[in-house]
C-alpha cells in the first residue's frame, strides 16, 4: 500500500488550491446570496484542466485519473461547494458518454465538456422518483428514424449552462434508456432555477420535455440499458460527493480554528479550552478518515475495481462526517455562527445535500448491507 501522493497529484492539488484561494473564495458569499451560477469560474476550471482530469487525452482531458478528480473537487469545495460540485455534476454526463457513447458521440460532446466551453446536465429525477428507474414516467417513443421524448424532470443541475442533457426515459421496451438531448432542441424547456437551501447558484432547474424529437443515433448505449449508464455515472458522481464532503469539512475546521484562536474566554484564547480542543480533535479525526477512504475509493476506480458498494460506502461515510463536522463547527462559533455574518452557516446549509442527492443515505446503507448479505 502506498499512501503517498505522487508529484503529479501534488501539482493537481496546488493548481486547484491556487484557483480556490485566489478566484473562488472571495466569490463564495456572493454566489450563495444571489443564487447566480458562476459561469466564469466554470469556464476557468475548464481552462485549468480541472474538468477533464479523469478524461482521456484523446478528447482533451489530461488522463490523470479519478484520484486527481477527487483531489481537485476537495480543494475547490473548501472555498465554495457550489463551484467544486460543478466538476462532479458535469462528470455524470462525461462518464456516461465515455463508457456508453459511440466514438461519434464522444467526439461530438466530450471536448466541450472538458474544456469548459459548455457543460452538461444529467436529468433522472422526476416528481415521483429520485432513484427508481422502474418508476420514471418520461417516455421515448420511436417514430421512424427518431425518438419523441415527453416528460418532466424536477431537478437538473447546471441545465441553463449545458449544451447536452443525459435524459432517462422509458422506451417501447418499457425499460429506462439513456438519451443525449441537445438542450437547444425544440421542446426542451428549462422552467427556471429552484431556490435551494444550500449549494446555491448550481442552477438546479425543472426541465419539461415537450415532444422533443431526437435522432435514433442519440440513444446512449443499448435500448433498455439506461440503468447501467445511471449506475456507472452515479458511482463517479458519488466519489465526487465524498470529495465535496471532505473539502467542506476541512474548510469548517479551518474556520473553527481561526475563530477560536481569535476569541477569548476569561482572557485566554478559546483554543485553550479543553471542550474546544476536544471538538477540534473529533472534527479532525473524522475528516481525515473520510479523506483517506475517498482517496482509496478513487484509487479503486483508477484500477478498474470500483463497485457500487465502494462508492456508496465512501459517500455514506463522508456525507455523515461533513454533517457532523459542520455541526461541531457551528457549536464552536456559538451564536455568531448562526448569523449570516459568518461563513460557517453557509457550510452548514451546503453540507446537508450530500446525504440526499445522488442516492439518499438510507438507500446507500441498503446497497452496502445488501451487498454484504449476498457475499459468500
Ligand atoms: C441541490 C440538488 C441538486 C440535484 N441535482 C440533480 C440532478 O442534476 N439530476 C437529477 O436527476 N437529480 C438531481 N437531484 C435530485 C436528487 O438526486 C434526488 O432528489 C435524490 O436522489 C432523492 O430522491 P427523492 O427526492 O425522490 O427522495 P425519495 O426517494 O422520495 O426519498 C425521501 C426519503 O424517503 C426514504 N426512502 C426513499 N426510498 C427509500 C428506500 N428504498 N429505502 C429506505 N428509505 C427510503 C429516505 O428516508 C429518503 O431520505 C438534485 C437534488 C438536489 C437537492
Amino acid at each position: 500500500m502506498d499512501f503517498e501522493l505522487n508529484d503529479i497529484e501534488l501539482d493537481v492539488i496546488r493548481t486547484a488550491r491556487d484557483f480556490a484561494t485566489t478566484q473562488v473564495r472571495s466569490r463564495a458569499r456572493e454566489i450563495d446570496q444571489t443564487n447566480r451560477f458562476p459561469a466564469d469560474l466554470a469556464k476557468e476550471m475548464g481552462r485549468l484542466g480541472l474538468l477533464g482530469l479523469h478524461m482521456p487525452e484523446e478528447f482533451g482531458g489530461t488522463g490523470l485519473g479519478y484520484k486527481a478528480y477527487v483531489l481537485a473537487i476537495e480543494q475547490v469545495c473548501a472555498a465554495s461547494m457550489t463551484v467544486g460540485a460543478i466538476i462532479a455534476i458535469n462528470a455524470l454526463a462525461q462518464e456516461s458518454i465515455l463508457r456508453f457513447g459511440t466514438h461519434e458521440q464522444k467526439q461530438r460532446y466530450l471536448p466541450a465538456l472538458i474544456s469548459g466551453d459548455s457543460l452538461s446536465t444529467f436529468a433522472f429525477t422526476e416528481g415521483q422518483t429520485g432513484s427508481d428507474p422502474r418508476a420514471i414516467s418520461t417516455t421515448a417513443v420511436p417514430d421512424g428514424d427518431t425518438y419523441v421524448i415527453s416528460g418532466e424532470k424536477t431537478f437538473a443541475s447546471l441545465a441553463p449552462a449545458a449544451c447536452v442533457a443525459v435524459i432517462f426515459a422509458k422506451d417501447d421496451s418499457g425499460k429506462a434508456s439513456a438519451f443525449l438531448v441537445d438542450t437547444d432542441s425544440e421542446g426542451f424547456i428549462i422552467e427556471g432555477e429552484l431556490e435551494t437551501m444550500g449549494i446555491r447558484g448550481e442552477d438546479v432547474c425543472p426541465v419539461r420535455l415537450k415532444e422533443v424529437r431526437i435522432p435514433r443515433s442519440s440513444l446512449l448505449g443499448d435500448a433498455g440499458q439506461g440503468y447501467n449508464a445511471l449506475l456507472t455515472a452515479i458511482n463517479v458522481g458519488q466519489l465526487g460527493i465524498a470529495a465535496e464532503s471532505v473539502g467542506v469539512a476541512a474548510a469548517a475546521i479551518t474556520m473553527s480554528l481561526d475563530y477560536a484562536r481569535n476569541r477569548t474566554v476569561r482572557d485566554r484564547p478559546m483554543t485553550d479550552l479543553p471542550t474546544i480542543q476536544s471538538l477540534l480533535g473529533e472534527m479532525s479525526a473524522r475528516t481525515e478518515a473520510a479523506r483517506w477512504l475517498t482517496y482509496r475509493t478513487a484509487d479503486l476506480k483508477d484500477r478498474g475495481r470500483l463497485t457500487g458498494k465502494d462508492s456508496a460506502t465512501a459517500k455514506l461515510l463522508a456525507s455523515q462526517v461533513v454533517n457532523e463536522v459542520v455541526d461541531m463547527a457551528m457549536q464552536i462559533h456559538g451564536s455568531y455562527g448562526y448569523t449570516k455574518e459568518l461563513e460557517i452557516e453557509r457550510l452548514y446549509r451546503d453540507a446537508k445535500v450530500t446525504q440526499i442527492y445522488e442516492v439518499v443515505s438510507e438507500v446507500q446503507r441498503l446497497i452496502i448491507g445488501g451487498s454484504l448479505a449476498r457475499e459468500s
